[in-house]
């Protein structure tokens, strides 16, 4: 198994607190890229395996890492995936995939902060599966085979934005720059005692407003998987926000303020820690 990093903009495995420079324990330069390391994510259980007799680069303790896979071509969110958000949020259960985009430029690290945009500004915690090799029409039994594996991700959401007009289109109000935080590992699939039931939960300084399992998701990873790949084909390195469980602020009647702490975890998978700062909102007409 292995969990792969972003140290200053590198490629890293971690392990037992330290991280370990890919091109340098592999003694090959273009695994430096992590966009390479994940598109060659089966090589790197070997290299995991091996660190113990290596030199690490540094302590995993007070480093800011970059997103483990920092240049997605493409990736995916999907809406309304679990039962209960989808009743808190008053629509009916959907009967596919509502697929949305966060556009790739949103894509930031685990300690990143994040702009209000404006008043309506939303946590979602969510699994992210990582695409690990090129898939197109791939069965659902099948969809596994094709995740490098899974991080953390934030699906931060302006919901101004996201709403606004008829009918309303999702992705920029999920684009802001700053509104993807990712990682702080990328975690391969066999560090998982179950893979289609991880832990997720969401705390607005200090107070825990999501929790959820992965075992809940209406479309499982390897349905989203394989329903994403009958229409897109999908590359290494995509990602695919699988959802968010109940408790997001739209259904509270509360939102994110400039100083808030956005503490967001999964089991197995770590942490990701954003503070939320001014920023500007979008050009009104
Ligand atoms: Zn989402």
């Amino acid at each position: 198994m292995f969990r792969l990093v972003n140290v200053d903009g590198r490629a890293a495995l971690e392990h037992d607190g330290s991280w370990f420079d890919l091109a340098t324990v592999s003694g090959d330069d273009t695994l430096a890229d992590p966009m390479v390391a994940v598109a060659r994510h089966q090589e790197l259980h070997d290299l995991a395996g091996r660190l113990g007799a290596a030199v690490p680069g540094g302590a995993m303790a007070g480093i800011t890492l970059g997103a483990p896979v920092p240049r997605p071509r493409q990736v995916f969110g999907i809406g309304l995936n679990y039962a209960e958000h989808a009743g808190e949020s008053g629509q009916p259960v959907p009967t596919v995939p509502l697929t949305f985009t966060k556009f790739p430029s949103c894509i930031v690290g685990p300690t990143a902060d994040v702009p209000v945009t404006g008043p309506m500004v939303d946590w979602e915690v969510e699994v992210v599966a990582v695409i690990g090799s090129a898939a197109s029409h791939v069965a659902v039994a099948d969809g596994w085979n094709y995740v490098a594996g899974l991080m953390l991700g934030q699906d931060v959401s302006d919901r101004a934005v996201q709403l606004s007009d008829t009918p309303p289109q999702f992705s920029l109000g999920k684009s802001f720059t700053a509104f993807g935080p990712t990682g702080p590992a990328l975690v391969s699939l066999d560090a998982f005692a179950d893979t289609d039931n991880v832990g997720l939960w969401c705390d607005v300084n200090g107070e825990r407003m999501q929790d959820g399992r992965t075992n809940d998701l209406i479309f499982s990873v390897p349905q989203l998987v394989a329903y994403l790949s009958s229409i897109c084909t999908l590359y290494p390195g995509d990602l695919v926000f699988t959802g968010t469980p109940s408790g997001v602020g739209l259904a509270r009647g509360q939102f994110l303020a400039v100083g808030d702490e956005l503490v967001s975890g999964g089991e197995g998978l770590g942490e990701l820690r954003n503070r939320l700062v001014e920023g500007p909102g979008p050009l009104t007409f």
